[in-house]
């Protein structure tokens, strides 16, 4: 399998020869505001640009959206994306909202999509803590996370926009993924802390399954995201899991 990190949570994965575009963010560097009451408000996203054209992130066999965040799913992805493609959803929430902007083929994910002869798996999440959730739950949402099964690749577990908690462990108990990719920006509201991983949520899913690649994706491209890749690969040399961790750069290509 290939992960392709592109920008933020925007990923081409290929996994047993069938491309996924990953929480397409396609506008351009600066389009549109900071999200009020985060970290770094004052700065507009996104911080950096598209490493590859829209053309190439749309030759692509299917779309998942882990959730309709403006920094998963942005006016250029609904303007630029062909109506047709196939966009993979956590709910009928979600599919109504991608309907609306003019596409046709749209699936809800459950616990047994078959796609391709791939097993697509919608794993749960939780975009903060539970105290966070009481705080801001209407305006974070469900999220959702996707495990990949196929004979013939490693299965892989796209954790989505969560930070650690039960689900994700329960996750890992369940289908021993042996490649993780976890967003890891720390993305941070302001007094409340953490509403995606960081790098000590990154540690937990290391010791939790220890033999697992993970890749740290989410990174140094939305205004509340304040973990560097630099800072998390020194945090992973300091806890001795530096072999089991890629960082890769937006454009950069992670072969597994
Ligand atoms: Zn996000």
């Amino acid at each position: 399998m290939k992960f392709q990190q592109i920008r933020n949570a925007t990923a081409i994965i290929e996994y047993a020869g069938k491309r996924f575009l990953v929480d397409p963010m396609l506008s351009e560097k600066a389009s549109f505001p900071g999200f009020p009451g985060t970290v770094n408000s004052e700065l507009s996203n996104p911080l950096v640009e598209l490493p590859v054209t829209i053309h190439e992130l749309s030759q692509v066999d299917a779309v998942i959206l882990t959730h309709t965040h403006g920094d998963h799913w942005d006016e250029i992805a609904k303007a630029a994306l062909p109506k047709d493609l196939l966009v993979f959803v956590q709910n009928e929430q979600d599919q109504k909202e991608v309907s609306s902007a003019g596409f046709t083929n749209t699936r809800v994910l459950d616990s047994e999509t078959e796609f391709e002869g791939i097993r697509l798996v919608k794993t749960p999440g939780q975009h903060g803590s539970d105290s966070i959730m009481e705080k801001l739950g209407d305006m974070l949402g469900t999220v959702c996370g996707v495990i990949f099964i196929h004979p013939s690749e490693k299965t892989l577990y796209l954790a989505g926009d969560t930070v650690w908690n039960h689900h994700v462990e329960n996750s890992l108990e369940t289908y021993t993924p042996e490649v993780v990719i976890l967003n890891s920006g720390d993305a941070q509201v302001v007094g409340l802390g953490s509403i995606i991983m960081g790098k000590r949520d990154v540690l937990k899913v290391h010791e939790a399954a220890p033999n697992a690649t993970l890749i740290a994706t989410h990174m140094e491209a939305v205004n509340h995201a304040v973990l560097s890749r630099k800072e998390l690969r020194e945090f992973s040399i300091e806890n001795g899991f530096d072999t089991n961790i890629a960082v890769p750069e937006d454009g950069e290509t992670v072969v597994i």
